[in-house]
Order: C-alpha cells, then sequence, then structure tokens
C-alpha cells in the first residue's frame, strides 16, 4: 500500500513547526532542508532520490525541526507514523536503542532558540536516553551473569488436587547476584526478551529444568514414591518464535534423557498471537518431540477461545488473578467455573495458579480442576527444599 506524492519545483512540502505526521523516501527529484536563520533561510541540505526526510518528527512526535522544499519535480513515497513505529518495533532492540540515542543526540545538537518547551524536551530525551543506556548497562550485566553462571532455578510444587500427592514442579528462574541478593524475573526477563540473550538463556533454563527434573525423580523414587513428576519449563515468546527453539529441546531432552511427555513448556497467548503460523509450526514441531504445550496466564490475554480452537494445548493455567479474587468477587468466580468447565469439555488438564488458602482450594477442588499451585502449598524453593517438600509431603 505504497503512497507517492508529487511535488512541483519550487513547493513546501512541510514548514518548519508544522506538527510531523509522516515521513517520505525521495523517489525522484531533489528536496532543500532549509530553516529559519533570522531572516534567512539557510539550506541545511540538499537530499536525492533514496534519502529519507521528515522521519524524526515522526518518531519523537516534535514539530518539524525544519522546512522541507521541492526543488525539482519531485516524487516521494508516504511513510505513516504507524508504519515507521512497525519497523522500529521490528528492529533489533539494541540497534533501536542506539538508533534512538544517535538521533536525540543529532536533535539535541543542532536545536536552535531553545524555549522553555526545548528545554522540557532535552529532559525527556535526557530521561529517555538515561533508560536506553540502562538498559544496554542490564544487558550486559545479564549477559556476564550468564557466563558467571549466576542464575539460578527455583522450583514451586505443583499438586494433584484430587490426590492430594506433588503431581510436578515449575521451574522459576531467579538471579543471584554476587553478593547474595537473589534478583526476581519480573526484573530482567523483558529486558532477556527485548534482547537477544533471551535465547542463550532459555537454553540454559530448558537444560537445568530437565536435570533438575530427573534429580528430584530419583530423590522421590529412592524415598519409595511411585509417582512420575512433570516439569513445567516458562517459554518466552521471542523463544518460542525462534526458529531453532524445537532444537534446542530436542537437545536438551537426548543430554537429560528426560522423557518428553514429562515436560511442560508453558507458553503465554503472546507467544501465539505475534505469528500465528509459525506458533502452529513451533507448537507442531515441540509436540511431535513428545513435549506438552501448557497455555500459561490464562484468562489474561485476549482472543483465547480463537487459539483454544486453533492449538493443540496439552494443559491450561488459569492466572492467579482470578483464582485470588474468586471468592470475594462473583465475576472471578463465574469465570474460574467458566475455565474449568472449558478445559473439562476440551479434556484439556487445568492447573489454577495462586493458590493462597484452604478456601481456594475446596472452591476450586469442587469445580473439577485438578491441579493447584500457590503460596499455601510452597512458595517456590531451591532445589535442595523442593526435593524435601516432594518427600515430606502428606507425611505433616
Ligand atoms: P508465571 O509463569 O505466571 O509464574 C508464576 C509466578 O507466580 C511466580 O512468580 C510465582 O512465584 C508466583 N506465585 C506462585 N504462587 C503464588 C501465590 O500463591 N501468590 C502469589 N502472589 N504469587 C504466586 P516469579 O517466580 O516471580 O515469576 C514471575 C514470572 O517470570 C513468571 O510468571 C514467568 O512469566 C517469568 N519467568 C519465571 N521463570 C522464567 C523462565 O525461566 N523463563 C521465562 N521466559 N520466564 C520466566
Ligand atoms: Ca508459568
Ligand atoms: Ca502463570
Amino acid at each position: 500500500m505504497d503512497q507517492f506524492r508529487t511535488f512541483n519545483p519550487g513547493e513546501i512540502i512541510f514548514r518548519q513547526g508544522d506538527a510531523g505526521d509522516v515521513a517520505y523516501l525521495i523517489r525522484e527529484g531533489e528536496v532543500a532542508i532549509q530553516r529559519q536563520d533570522g531572516d534567512e533561510e539557510r539550506v541545511l541540505a540538499t537530499l536525492r532520490p533514496g534519502d529519507l526526510f521528515g522521519e524524526m518528527a515522526v518518531i519523537d512526535e516534535r514539530p518539524r525541526s525544519a522546512t522541507a522544499r521541492a526543488v525539482t519535480y519531485t516524487v516521494a513515497m508516504v511513510i505513516s507514523a504507524g508504519q515507521f513505529n512497525d519497523r522500529m518495533e521490528n528492529l533489533d532492540p539494541l540497534i533501536g536503542n542506539l538508533l534512538q540515542m544517535f538521533m536525540q543526540r543529532l536533535g539535541g545538537g543542532t536545536m536552535v532558540n531553545r524555549s522553555a518547551a526545548g528545554v522540557a524536551n532535552e529532559q525527556a530525551e535526557s530521561s529517555l536516553r538515561q533508560r536506553a543506556i540502562a538498559k544496554m548497562q542490564q544487558e550486559v550485566e545479564l549477559t556476564q551473569a550468564l557466563e558467571r553462571q549466576e542464575f539460578v532455578l527455583f522450583y514451586q510444587p505443583i499438586i494433584d488436587l484430587d490426590l492430594d500427592e506433588v503431581a510436578g514442579f515449575e521451574a522459576l528462574i531467579r538471579w543471584r547476584r554476587p553478593d547474595g541478593r537473589i534478583v526476581p524475573p519480573i526484573d530482567f526477563i523483558e529486558v532477556a526478551e527485548e534482547t537477544s540473550l533471551i535465547i542463550p538463556l532459555g537454553k540454559w533454563v530448558l537444560e537445568e529444568a530437565m536435570a533438575g527434573l530427573n534429580r528430584l525423580q530419583r530423590r522421590l523414587d529412592a524415598a519409595g514414591g511411585k509417582r512420575r513428576l512433570f516439569m513445567g519449563i516458562n517459554v518466552a515468546a521471542r523463544q518460542f518464535g525462534d526458529s531453532d527453539f524445537p532444537r534446542q529441546v530436542a537437545s536438551a531432552l537426548s543430554e537429560s534423557g528426560c522423557e518428553p511427555k514429562r515436560i511442560k513448556l508453558e507458553i503465554t497467548e503472546n507467544a501465539l498471537v505475534r505469528d500465528a503460523d509459525q506458533a502452529a509450526t513451533q507448537m507442531t514441531a515441540c509436540r511431535e518431540l513428545g513435549c506438552q504445550v501448557a497455555l500459561d496466564d490464562f484468562g489474561t490475554g485476549y482472543s483465547s477461545f480463537g487459539y483454544l480452537a486453533r492449538f493443540p494445548i496439552d494443559t491450561m493455567k488459569i492466572d492467579r488473578s482470578f483464582v485470588q479474587d474468586m471468592l470475594t468477587q462473583r465475576r472471578s468466580t463465574a469465570i474460574v467455573r467458566g475455565i474449568c468447565g472449558i478445559a473439562k469439555g476440551l479434556e484439556v488438564p487445568l492447573v489454577a495458579e495462586g493458590i493462597e488458602t484452604p478456601d481456594h482450594v475446596t472452591a476450586l477442588r469442587a469445580m473439577g480442576c485438578e491441579y493447584g499451585q500457590g503460596f499455601l502449598f510452597s512458595r517456590p524453593v531451591g532445589e535442595a527444599d523442593a526435593g524435601e517438600y516432594l518427600i515430606n509431603y502428606g507425611h505433616k
């Protein structure tokens, strides 16, 4: 849907101070970028086919910083802010950050007639810049943390509510900093996901969680337990979308010797909305390896039902926000009941997250929910504690 505009020689394309809603890519002709300097119009640049102009105002939503005038008959492609933002979003985030910083520096450096608005803009720029820098620093730190093996997996038991037994665990990542401070995933997964770091980090999680499952299973076996445990492993959208992901899963499986059906890859609807066809391919590949796929945080995304119809999900997890409100808010009760009904209809096992009280268990059991997970049973704990919990469960 490319859109072109033509300009006659001398025609003004936009004026300094205009609101900037589109950028232009020159196909044909010549454009002068000029600025009012006192009484004089100073030409800053003369642009030719292939040159892009007007993009700054589109990106930072500020008024045009200069005037653009067609020197000759000109044909230019119009790029809307939406198209531009889509492209920016699809850029590698590191490049995006660098580009943004670069443009801010450029914008700040050539700003003329600093008004109060200019100063406010500068402050906004500097906080944007600081955020960009902080993000890059975090990325470097996380890369080092991975090299130095500072990440650990905690495990939270998932209880079979019918049999009242530990059915499996969910692996939850933590960053143990050299000073002993434990950093929760909410503080770093997003940055890892915005950069390619999630790929090696996610690969480590797969390998470590499978090794952890083997050790926990051995511990249960040694204590005379009969149950075959499963392990829920969180997979970020970016990681799930990586074409190499199924191969990573396959190699972690063969290295650990884990039974594939004991592995539940937990993905959220985010992983499905990005590119539904590709997600379907990835999901099929994972299921062909024998792994299960769980839909995490069910109810918080959108068009959940469409995804349920289209994707072969093996397990659903009800988001903890519904569970936590289900005893006090009728709407949440209805939603949980509804999800239980859907799971039953689809014959898909259901895990309720965020169980904090015995009343939650009673209510969920009555609704036919099979599995539960939450602080009532145990917080996520280190592997040794998870092992203790496992063999002591039911003997307390
Ligand atoms: P999640 O997958 O929804 O994981 C469940 C979160 O709920 C965990 O937070 C867990 O500690 C918390 N939780 C469990 N029971 C309760 C409860 O009864 N009450 C309350 N208030 N919270 C409960 P955590 O460990 O901080 O993890 C947060 C999120 O970080 C996870 O949400 C998941 O999206 C992400 N995450 C964790 N580990 C990994 C990982 O290895 N890879 C990726 N990609 N993401 C991970
Ligand atoms: Ca999860
Ligand atoms: Ca969840």
